[in-house]
């Protein structure tokens, strides 16, 4: 607060207005209860009162997006090559769920694993030494959820389109999203083991939506693929990282975390469960955080085989415990420095979010009433 008035005051202390009065009277101030009073003036009175005037923070950019965009508070720090992001999409039944845990099973050992495999809603795998991150939120649900608040962590898109069926309308909505994103697509014709599959059809359907195979004078990579047997993955992720090679993706190791809210709920033994993708920066154990509308400090961190980490790098999916409150999915997060910052930002943010949802009830009320009239 800049000032406050004798009221506001008052009221801030639980005291009545009229002692406030007193007191300012006693000190040499001759004061109304709407008068306003300075910093100085409502320090001298709170001291009066042993109570202490703690220094708020000043806050100009509670809009997390800012954090994205430019790097101005970070040190210039080394880019690095970091591991593409996947999203797999596809009609329904092409074999979208078979294929993450066909490349899941595969590429992660059981050691690993440790028998026990933890859904956190992404996982990680290594090809021919490289890492790739699968994000297997329910295809195009998540996708269209999180672009809608703006949030993009694709860097790449596998399309599954079953060989014995062909494009279907899900097949489409993919590739539009895709492009809107601006999201590079593999096409993995898939089911090939089957006796009616027909890779050929699905070039020509494809074609037609303008995704054209290598082979016909175009760009777009087509693996035939049997998620079901295992058959065509290695060729598949090596043409995932291909392309990821070609996109160029870096990230800044040293810097502090920045990222988006995969998935989120609450526990009831550990409270907020949030798992976050880290895009750029690491994010440590302990680190003051805010995430969406909330906040609070990485209190523990799992990765995607269950294990505690103390530490996530650029492109990892880490489940978070520690929030005040559960964000929502593609909520973007960003780590402060310290924690009264990050308290002072997700503070004002949720304030601002309570706001608007009145606003918005308010709103919801008025369309009711004229439905009604
Ligand atoms: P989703 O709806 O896209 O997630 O599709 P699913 O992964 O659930 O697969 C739908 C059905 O297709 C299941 O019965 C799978 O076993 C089957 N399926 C998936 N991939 C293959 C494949 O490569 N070959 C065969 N023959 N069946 C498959
Ligand atoms: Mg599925």
């Amino acid at each position: 607060f800049e000032s406050l008035t004798v009221g506001e005051l008052a009221k801030k202390l639980g005291r009545e207005p009229s002692e406030i009065i007193k007191k300012l009277f006693m000190l040499g101030v001759m004061a109304t209860i709407n008068q306003e009073l300075d910093k100085d003036a409502i320090e001298l009175i709170c001291t009066d009162y042993g109570v202490e005037v703690e220094e708020e923070i000043r806050i100009d950019k509670t809009d997390l997006e800012t954090y994205f965009e430019s790097d101005e508070e970070q040190p210039a720090g080394e880019l690095k090559e970091r591991p593409p992001v996947v999203t797999i999409m596809g009609h329904v039944d092409h074999g979208k769920t078979t294929l993450l845990d066909s490349i899941r099973n595969t590429k992660v050992t059981a050691g690993e694993a440790g028998g026990i495999t933890q859904h956190i809603g992404a996982y990680q795998v290594v090809e021919n030494g490289k890492k790739i991150t699968f994000l297997d939120t329910p295809g195009h649900a998540a996708f269209t959820t999180m672009r809608a608040r703006g949030a993009k962590v694709t860097d790449l898109t596998i399309l599954v389109v079953a060989a014995d069926d062909g494009v279907m309308p899900q097949t489409v909505e993919a590739i539009n999203h895709a492009k809107a994103a601006e999201v590079p697509i593999i096409v993995a014709v898939n089911k090939m083991d089957k006796e009616a599959a027909n890779p050929d059809r699905v070039m020509q359907e494809l074609t037609e939506h303008g995704l054209v195979p290598e082979a016909w004078g175009g760009d777009t990579i087509f693996a035939p693929i049997s998620a079901l047997k295992g058959d065509g993955i290695d060729n598949l992720l090596d043409m995932v990282l291909l392309v990821a090679e070609v996109a160029e993706l870096k990230a800044d190791a040293k810097r502090k975390a920045i990222g988006t809210v995969i998935e989120a709920q609450l526990d009831k033994g550990r409270g907020s469960v949030a798992t976050l993708l880290v895009q750029d920066g690491t994010l440590n154990v302990g680190d003051p955080i805010v995430v969406g509308n909330t906040f609070g400090r990485v209190r523990a961190m799992v990765n995607d085989i269950g294990r505690r980490v103390k530490e996530a790098g650029p492109s990892t999916p880490v489940e978070i415990t520690g929030l005040n409150d559960v964000p929502q999915a593609g909520d973007r997060f960003v780590v402060f420095e310290d924690e009264k910052t990050a308290r002072a930002v997700g503070e004002s943010r949720a304030t601002t979010a309570i706001q608007e949802q009145r606003s918005e009830k308010t709103r919801v009320t008025l369309d009711n009433l004229f439905d009604q009239m």
